[in-house]
């Protein structure tokens, strides 16, 4: 039913170049070589859309839909939108004016229609017979002397045609260079033809009756060759009920991947650390401060994990303030007493740096020294470095990526803190996670995040792993009072600033990205250090940002903390981690641009001491509707789980959560924030399958995952 129509797509000039190439059936033929006209060339093309036999065609689903079943009659052509015509050529005659050009004239009983090619071949040319019949389809478009189509695609034939519009839907696929869209359809069609009969159904029948799902194969075939009833607006949305049974499936699919992994990891031995650690015992009461319970409740969670003989992965998340480091140097501090070493690497130097300040003042108080390992160190000091890491005498190590570069040889690697995991790739985190099975074992794993996930994500995207949420800030932090601004007000912001340093307190001022480029970034923040320097002769201003070496940037955030800086301008540097819990104002310039998440996290490097905390969030006018909605939810809202929510309906989850993050591969048909409604279903669906039907998992993630080795090194 659904191939022998594409017989009827008009065919394009380049349509019938590509159908023309020879060589299908060379030598060591490419599985795609098998459908007509497919050469090693277009085979080689078509890998880059990640289809690489002809089944992957069958899920390499339209993008969106164009409505071809109905003939438009040339005098009714509206300028801007797309149509079919059916007319007779009159006339085909090259212009030589500023390019050269190919206009043919066609006529129908209600007027004329000019089509206009630049790019053309001698027997394209030829074949625009007068008299003969012309089915075409493209944009109208207003010309000098009639409505024009420009590179139409389009069929000729000698008779009139006798059904010439499209029975279903016309599908627009994802395109690629070098292969026409005329080509994909006819390749999806022939494939529909011959292969579609042998897609099995990846979802076993018990279950699709009682779930109530159509078969994958009429999904497919509906969605590549929609009835001309069909609903095109769901279909153009992506919420039609067939894209939505593919979307349930596609989804399910990662989740089983992921949950593959998690049993994979599960299966390898990991050191099995002692629950009780007495440096762990003696550093509490000297912290001056007691743990909130939610951070007594996650220690608890990560001691169990680590007192197991398999590696453990473990996401904390917490708001920006909430208390992660102290957790995490809970666990450090259970893998150092029991004879292992643990390794905390964080995504920059600045915030490494503070990581090691941090750990040190707390584990001096017992004996424990902080090796540190970054890119920019001395030749001796990173030999030294790298030596007492192999060798074991460092027992907790600080760095950068630098610790999971090739020639860093831990000793006894037993615990992988990694913190802010956004900034990371999955790959470099995999490398650390290699450096302790050198000593037999795999070390377990930490991973500390201020980007809460919503459950419902989390479930999708961190199946492989346990999480702990520190829901809970520690007692006393006032929440952050933030207004919003047009930068008209700045005078206004000023005098702010001024009270606020004469009290003692301390000020960000964050000048965010203005290009993608860190020396403008640079240069920005430079000139609004200066202009702030000028009109606040009285205040201390200190200046940090990206094209600084680390070793200045150090300094002056050394002095920020120390108070010899009342105002810090920077870029967003500072945006993950950076801790002055003397600093009580932070104020966001062109706040319109950032994202809710980030603001949010640069807003959360205040309010960490007792004072009541402010930010201004300052914009430039006018506001688009979102921005507005974003800075509003800012204004009401502290909780860090409200604002990745609605950071994830605004922006999609690949923003939210990274896609490096992720390691997921890009999905076919489901989207996350569209689709989320369907993830309660993905759960249950994913562990009845793994239940009742073990033998359905495998095939269903190989039909949706082309590229498993992503999983099967996570
Ligand atoms: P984040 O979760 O954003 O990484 P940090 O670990 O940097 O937060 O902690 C923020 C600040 O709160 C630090 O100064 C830390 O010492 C302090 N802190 C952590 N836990 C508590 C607590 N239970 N009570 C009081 N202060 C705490
Ligand atoms: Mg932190």
């Amino acid at each position: 039913m659904t191939g022998s129509r594409n017989d009827r797509v008009p065919r394009t000039g380049s349509l019938q170049a590509g159908s023309l190439q020879t060589g299908s059936g060379q030598l060591g033929a490419h599985p795609l070589t098998r459908l007509r006209g497919v050469g090693p060339q277009l085979a080689a093309r078509l890998e880059r859309l990640g289809i690489r036999e002809p089944r992957d065609l069958l899920f390499h689903l339209p993008l969106r839909y164009q409505d071809r079943t109905r003939i438009t009659p040339v005098g009714a052509l509206r300028p801007g939108s797309d149509a079919v015509v059916v007319a007779r050529v009159e006339l085909a005659d090259i212009r030589f004016g500023k390019r050269r050009s190919l206009l043919v004239q066609v006529s129908d009983d209600t007027g004329l229609l000019t089509l206009r090619f630049f790019h053309f071949s001698k027997q394209q040319q030829n074949a625009f017979v007068r008299g003969h019949w012309i089915t075409c389809y493209g944009e109208a478009r207003p010309g000098p002397a009639t409505i024009e189509m420009v590179h139409p695609e389009y069929r000729i034939s000698e008779q009139q045609p006798e059904m010439p519009g499209e029975a279903s839907l016309t599908p627009v696929y994802p395109a690629t260079e070098g292969v026409g869209p005329g080509t994909i359809r006819r390749l999806v069609s022939e494939t529909l033809e011959k292969d579609l009969e042998t897609v099995t159904d990846a979802l076993p029948e018990p279950l699709r009756r009682e779930l109530s799902l159509v078969d994958t194969r009429e999904a497919i075939s509906y969605l590549h060759h929609p009835p001309s009833d069909a609903n095109v607006a769901a279909l153009s949305e992506g919420i039609h009920p067939m894209q939505r049974r593919l979307a349930l499936e596609e989804l399910t699919a990662h989740h089983l991947a992921l949950h593959q992994i998690r049993q994979r990891r599960e299966g390898l031995g990991a050191p099995a650390l002692g629950t009780h650690s007495s440096s762990w015992e003696r550093l509490q009461p000297l912290l001056g401060f007691s743990l909130t319970s939610a951070q007594e409740r996650v220690v608890n969670e990560i001691v169990a994990d680590l007192s197991r003989s398999r590696p453990s992965l473990r996401l904390v998340q917490g708001d920006v303030g909430s208390g992660k480091t102290v957790v995490a140097a809970a666990g450090a501090l259970h893998a150092i007493d029991s004879g292992y070493q643990a390794a905390l690497m964080a995504p920059t130097e600045l915030l490494a740096e503070q990581h090691r300040n941090n750990f040190s003042t707390w584990f001096e108080k017992i004996g424990i020294r902080i090796e540190w390992l970054a890119g920019r160190m001395g030749a001796a000091a990173r030999r030294a470095s790298l030596e007492s890491i192999a060798g074991g005498e460092a027992a907790m190590v600080v760095g950068t990526h630098a610790l999971f570069q090739e020639g860093v040889e831990f000793h006894r690697l037993g615990l992988v803190i990694v913190d802010e995991l956004h900034r990371f790739g999955v790959g470099q985190r995999l490398a650390l996670r290699g450096k302790g099975e050198a000593s037999g074992a795999v070390p377990h794993q930490l991973i500390m995040s201020a980007t809460p996930i919503p459950r419902s994500l989390a479930m999708i995207f961190y199946a492989d792993l346990d999480i702990s949420s520190i829901d809970e800030l520690p007692p006393g932090r006032k929440p952050v009072t933030t207004v919003v601004m047009p930068d008209a007000r700045r005078e206004e912001i000023m005098q702010r600033i001024h009270g606020v340093c004469l009290q003692g307190q301390q000020v960000y001022w964050v000048c965010p990205l203005i290009e993608e480029s860190e020396n403008l970034q640079a240069q920005a923040a430079t000139e609004t250090r200066d202009l702030l320097a000028e009109q606040l002769p009285d205040i201390a201003v200190g200046l940090v940002h990206g094209r600084m070496k680390a070793r200045e940037k150090d300094q002056v955030m050394q002095a920020f903390r120390a108070g010899e800086y009342h105002l810090l301008v920077a870029t967003t540097v500072i945006e993950v981690g950076v801790d002055v819990p003397n600093a009580s104002l932070m104020v966001i310039e062109n706040a319109e641009r950032l994202g809710l998440a980030q603001l949010h996290q640069l807003r959360g490097r205040v309010g960490r001491g007792a004072e009541q905390a402010n930010c201004v969030l300052i914009y430039k006018p006018p506001l688009g509707r979102q921005a507005r909605e974003r800075l509003a939810l800012l204004r009401e809202s502290n909780d860090g789980f409200v604002i990745a929510q609605k950071d994830l309906e605004q922006r999609g989850p690949g923003d939210l959560l990274g896609t490096r993050q992720t390691g997921l591969q890009q999905m076919r048909i489901a989207d996350l924030a569209r689709d989320r409604d369907l993830l309660p279903r993905v759960e249950s669906l994913s562990r009845k399958l793994r239940q009742d039907f073990p033998e359905a998992v495998d095939p269903l993630v190989d039909r949706w995952i082309s590229e498993r080795e992503i999983y099967a090194n996570v």
